[in-house]
């Protein structure tokens, strides 16, 4: 069968380049319920490349709406088994899989994508992705669902706003996981897994979603209609869908232009211990667990300030899993 073929009822669509399609390469992070239902529709309609990434296994639990998993697949990987699923789908899609954490992965990786899509269930990680894409500057289309409810963002690096720009929702509600989590990220995730428990999740939900989010990613490669820019919230139950216009902020510490974390002083007293310092870190900046270097050297957490910064002021690095790139910051020394 023909490319032609396969494709000839969507090239009738005005303005549709398959060639561009046929030439993208899509980065998908997440292939749980949403992403299942992404990789299924982009596969199918041609895409050149997907690149799956996930690092967690599946469960019985995720067989009601992860469509390419079945009863056999369980305690596998996700991102494998995903893989294998498609192939079939469309043979002349290249289809990799990364089972591996993302922020364990190459940035390299991420340059490829025309577009990253992430189809994640924490807080933390939507704020990992947005600060990975905004750094390589792919346009990145987010989604995620509770129940029947649903939300749709589509971000374009330093044009439209960021995740970080206008954040919507408390640190402590999206940080909630949707999915039960496989083995391996239960291991992982301890300590997000005693706080978090598993939220409601339906298949249509997902399915829908999915759709929209795919759409998105193809207007995006396909340069055809007008992509989201913003946050759309969908009910379900209602049918309503609402769009909030985000507003793109020049202060925003992932994007903007005017905010520069170097230019803040972080002010600290030499009798505290660098632990304390970290504990500040974490709580002004989001961050899980940073790790804090002064010309070069990773500072002990049991160390006192004094001991380790002598002058009145030190630059130092904050390295955390929270942030795609290390953050610069001024220590100012009280006396
Ligand atoms: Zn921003």
């Amino acid at each position: 069968m023909s490319d032609d073929e396969r494709y000839s009822r969507q090239t009738l669509i005005p303005g549709w380049d398959q060639d561009k399609l046929t030439k993208s390469t899509i980065v998908l992070v997440g292939i749980g319920a949403i992403g299942s239902y992404v990789a299924t529709i982009l596969v199918s309609s041609g895409i050149g490349k997907l690149i799956i990434i996930d690092f967690d296994t599946i469960e019985i639990s995720n067989l009601n709406r992860q469509l390419l998993f079945r009863d056999k697949d369980v305690g596998k990987s996700k991102s494998q088994i995903a893989a294998e699923n498609l192939k079939p789908l469309n043979p002349k899609c290249e289809i990799e899989f990364i089972h591996e954490k993302m922020e364990d992965v190459s940035s390299a990786i991420y340059e490829e994508a025309d577009v990253i899509i992430a189809c994640l269930d924490t807080f933390i990680g939507r704020r990992w992705i947005n600060s990975m894409a905004v750094r390589v500057k792919a346009p990145l289309v987010m989604g995620g669902m509770f129940a029947f409810l649903g939300n749709v963002q589509v971000i374009k690096p330093y044009e439209t706003a960021c995740f970080e720009c206008q954040p919507l929702v408390p640190d402590e509600e999206l940080a909630q996981a949707c999915t039960p989590f496989g083995e391996e990220r239960k291991k992982e995730r301890q300590d997000e897994l005693e706080k978090e428990p598993p939220l409601p999740a339906v298949a249509t939900l997902s399915s829908i979603i999915a759709g929209f989010m795919s759409q998105e990613a193809l207007k995006l490669i396909l340069g055809i209609g007008n992509t989201l820019d913003n946050y759309m919230f969908y009910d379900g139950l209602s049918n309503a869908t609402t769009i909030l216009e985000l507003v793109k902020s020049e202060e925003c510490p992932t994007c903007g232009e005017l905010y520069k974390l170097e230019q803040i002083e972080f002010v600290v007293n030499p009798e505290e211990t660098v632990k304390d310092l970290i504990l500040r870190l974490v709580l002004t900046y989001g961050l899980a667990k940073p790790d804090i270097m002064i010309q070069g050297k990773m500072l002990s957490p049991e160390k006192e300030i004094k001991d380790v910064i002598t002058k009145s002021k030190a630059i130092a690095f904050i390295i955390d899993k929270n942030l795609a790139k290390p953050i610069k910051v001024v220590l100012q020394i009280t006396n």
